[in-house]
């Protein structure tokens, strides 16, 4: 499980304008994993840019498990040193 954390987190991490990614979980739902994540962009990016990003992620993960039934991404602004 821990290997297909790091894995996940290089595959988003992989993705163009993706700042950071945190909180990566993977449940088992049945035979079924359903996994979630939270990736860092930059704030002022579109909501268009953004569910693309989001799309790409889904598709790559899914391409890499196909076990994983469910992703749920959810985009952050990029949080800078201070918070
Ligand atoms: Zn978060």
């Amino acid at each position: 499980m821990m290997k297909k954390i790091a894995y996940i987190e290089s595959i988003a991490k992989s993705t163009t304008r993706i700042r950071r990614v945190h909180s990566i979980r993977l449940r088992k739902l049945g035979p079924y994993v359903v996994e979630d994540m939270h990736v860092e962009v930059d704030g002022k990016m579109t909501v268009n840019e953004a569910h693309k990003i989001t799309e790409q992620i889904e598709e790559k993960v899914k391409q890499e498990f196909d076990k994983v039934a469910e992703i749920k991404v959810r985009i952050e602004p990029e949080k800078t040193q201070q918070n």
